[in-house]
């Protein structure tokens, strides 16, 4: 830590009195909060803002709800209030902090302004979404790729969120070619947005490495048709990014007013119809969408997909009238639909009793019904529905599982810290916070209040509480 960090945490730390008696001397006056620099993710993208807040509170080793409710929230005129905190971190409206309306301006303004950069709206949606809708395009929950985070771990970057693992209509990591993870592989729980007591790359319910254990088998076959789908999406957000950091606009007002002129033609309406698999209502409503009761904007996902369908890009809509047109009469278009978001297989009695059996004999390890319903392709509650008394064996077999596995795994963080500190005290050193959280094997186990506990109640045994 160089000086000039280290007058900002003694700034932090004692309030205003020391930074006016800093700028008595001619110090040039320091930002509130670190000017913690926010990931870079590929060349273009970056993590979310409610990555970098979370970020940012452990780099002032406080938890980030703490850091948002001392610092943040007096700052921001707060949309919050209607849902008890808690519940705004853990669920979707927090999300919104990294979305297109006012709580993302907001918010990334505050936080420039508290650590003194210029570039944290950036880590937001805000703006390049132009006049779109400020809800439907984000997930509820935080997405992530275990194998990015392990990659990350390894190489001693830091682990974060990445802005682009927060779109619904982003559900695979190119870089491995697998699907993001939205349910801890342990517990089976989301993640909390702004997290509590855990770190970046762990699960914020249960405190496990997110790296660890990631799906591997039937739920993360991901066929050819969505791989192309998810490069076309990708490739697109990034080109309708690139257009929005070099200029500092992008509207979707050419969009409509490319596809309004394109409808004129005889015959387009029907065509896009026929290409997209939409009803040709739908571009009217689209078109109307200013009026309130005559009206529909269109999602991102469904722009995404009529694009799709089109062969063409938002961006070559939005920059070039006549392209839509042209590339729609083009003869023979290549057909290219989106896979279908919503399969519906037929249930194989004989395969899902198959693998539940084994599960419920013992001879698979244990699943929840998360994971069997991923493993069989079937929704949860269509499981519930053909297998209720195995679907309900199921869930209790799973519960009793991971109450097992969370108890050995506290046994072995206090057996781990009880040994820590007896060889610090052997060896003459006293067992000290830092000292024993720097000896164990991950430092965040001692966030782990049983971690805590065993700490305190070792050294009241050896009769060293207090030094
Ligand atoms: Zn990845
Ligand atoms: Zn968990």
């Amino acid at each position: 830590m160089n000086d000039t960090t280290g007058l900002s945490v003694i700034t932090v730390r004692t309030g205003l009195g020391l930074r006016d008696s800093l700028s008595a001397l001619d110090i040039p006056a320091r930002s509130r909060l670190y000017g913690l620099l926010p990931c870079k993710v590929g060349t273009i993208w970056t993590e979310s803002l409610t990555s970098y807040i979370n970020r940012l509170g452990w780099a002032h080793r406080i938890s980030p709800r703490w850091l948002v409710v001392q610092e943040l929230l007096p700052q921001v005129s707060g949309e919050y209030p209607a849902y008890p905190f808690a519940t705004f971190c853990r669920q979707g409206k927090a999300m919104s902090i990294n979305g297109t309306g006012n709580l993302a301006e907001e918010w990334s303004t505050a936080l420039e302004r508290l650590t003194g950069r210029f570039d944290l709206h950036l880590l937001t949606f805000y703006g390049w979404a132009g006049d779109f809708l400020e809800h439907g395009h984000l997930r509820q929950t935080p997405a992530w790729c275990p194998l990015c985070y392990a990659e990350w771990r390894e190489q001693k970057l830091p682990l974060s969120q990445p802005l682009l693992w927060m779109l619904q209509i982003v559900t695979v990591c190119w870089r491995h070619k697998r699907r993001l993870e939205e349910r801890c592989s342990h517990c089976q729980k989301h993640q909390s947005i702004i997290t509590l007591e855990t770190c970046s790359g762990y699960c914020t319910q249960c405190n496990t490495s997110l790296s660890s254990n990631p799906s591997t088998g039937l739920d993360q076959k991901i066929d050819i048709e969505e791989l192309r789908w998810q490069e076309w999406v990708i490739r697109t957000l990034e080109e309708l990014r690139l257009q929005w950091i070099t200029t500092g606009v992008l509207s979707w007002e050419p969009f409509f007013a490319s596809l309004a002129r394109c409808m004129e033609k005889r015959g387009v309406c029907s065509k896009l119809a026929d290409l997209t698999g939409f009803s040709r209502d739908v571009f009217y409503l689209w078109l109307g969408r200013k009026h309130r009761n005559f009206g529909h904007t269109p999602s991102l996902e469904t722009l995404f997909e009529f694009c799709y369908a089109c062969t063409i890009t938002p961006l070559q809509v939005m920059e070039t009238p006549d392209m839509l047109l042209q590339t729609i009469q083009k003869e023979p278009l290549p057909r290219q639909v989106r896979p279908n978001r919503f399969t519906r297989s037929r249930v194989n009695r004989e395969d899902c009793l198959k693998l539940i059996h084994a599960v419920l004999d013992g001879r698979e390890e244990p699943l929840g019904m998360y994971q069997l319903a991923k493993r069989l392709g079937h929704p949860q509650r269509v499981l519930f529905y053909h297998f209720p008394q195995e679907c309900e064996q199921i869930t209790q077999q799973a519960q009793a599982y991971r109450k097992k596995r969370k108890e050995q795994r506290v046994a072995r963080v206090r057996e781990e810290v009880r040994q820590t500190v007896v060889t610090l005290h052997a060896q003459g050193v006293f067992p000290s916070y830092g000292r024993v959280e720097a000896l164990l094997s991950d430092p965040n186990l001692m966030r782990m209040p049983e971690a805590r506990d065993t700490w305190r109640a070792v050294r009241r045994e050896l009769g060293i509480a207090q030094q």
